[in-house]
């Protein structure tokens, strides 16, 4: 069973893939997550973000690892647990920098393939490609989205929470700005699959949206089990 999990940045996916995974004990995978790990590589090797052939080596050279389970993921880059580090909005636009150039994608893509495929549960993918690209045949997608300004107030609270919170006018107009290069990158930009589920969680709660996901999950699972 694959799951895809769509959407801009600030619209829950990282927190209800999770949840979705653990529920049926499935693999998860932050995407966005590999993305930060090549984003940071870039950072701490000082090349220029223009320079997309080294931007590209750096994909390719650098072992990222997914470890632990959903409520405790670890992101290994190298050898090294890089968690922390890849959560700060400077990786964070690193990161959508790097996700334009589409060696880093091709990259990527065949890593999030392979490790999905491998799960012998199956997996939960969250990420902006995931159900058109990555897993075009995906079992379920999912689009989460909401407005800007509600993600804006969810990412700021988190920054908040973790004493990194700059402002909320700054962390909306980052918000902003990462959406426009998701959608207008020319190599996948984000789209929502033409069989996607699309849920808008702007006035919905965690739970609230927790329980159509699982209610459309556990559908799914008892029209594909044979009676
Ligand atoms: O989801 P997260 O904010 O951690 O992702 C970081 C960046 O990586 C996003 O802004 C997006 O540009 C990029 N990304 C992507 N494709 C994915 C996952 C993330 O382009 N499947």
């Amino acid at each position: 069973m694959i799951i895809a999990i769509d959407g801009p940045s600030g619209a829950g996916k990282s927190t209800l893939g999770k949840m979705l995974a653990k529920n049926f004990n499935l693999l998860y995978l932050d995407t966005g997550a590999m993305y930060r790990a090549v984003g940071l590589a870039v950072l701490e090797t000082n090349a220029s973000f223009e320079d997309k052939a080294r931007v590209a080596a750096i994909a390719r050279n650098s072992k990222i690892e997914l470890v632990g389970e959903p409520e405790d993921l670890r992101i290994f880059l190298d050898g090294r647990n890089v968690s922390a580090e890849i959560r700060t909005n400077e990786v964070g636009q690193a990161a959508s920098i790097v996700s334009t150039v589409s060696e880093v994608r091709r990259i990527l893509v065949e890593h999030q393939r392979t490790l999905g495929q491998n799960s012998a549960t199956g997996a939960v993918l969250d990420g902006r490609d995931i159900g058109t690209v990555v897993f075009p045949n995906a079992d379920l997608k999912f689009f989460l989205t909401a407005k800007p300004e509600a993600r804006a107030v969810r990412r700021y609270t988190e920054d908040s929470e973790k004493g990194t919170a700059t402002t909320y006018e700054r962390t909306l107009a980052e918000i902003n700005q990462r959406d426009e290069r998701d959608v207008s990158r020319e190599d996948s930009p984000l789209q929502i699959a033409a069989d996607a589920v699309v849920i808008d969680t702007s006035e919905l709660n965690l739970t609230e949206v927790f329980e159509q996901m699982l209610g459309i999950t556990n559908e799914k699972i008892a029209q594909d089990t044979p009676v």
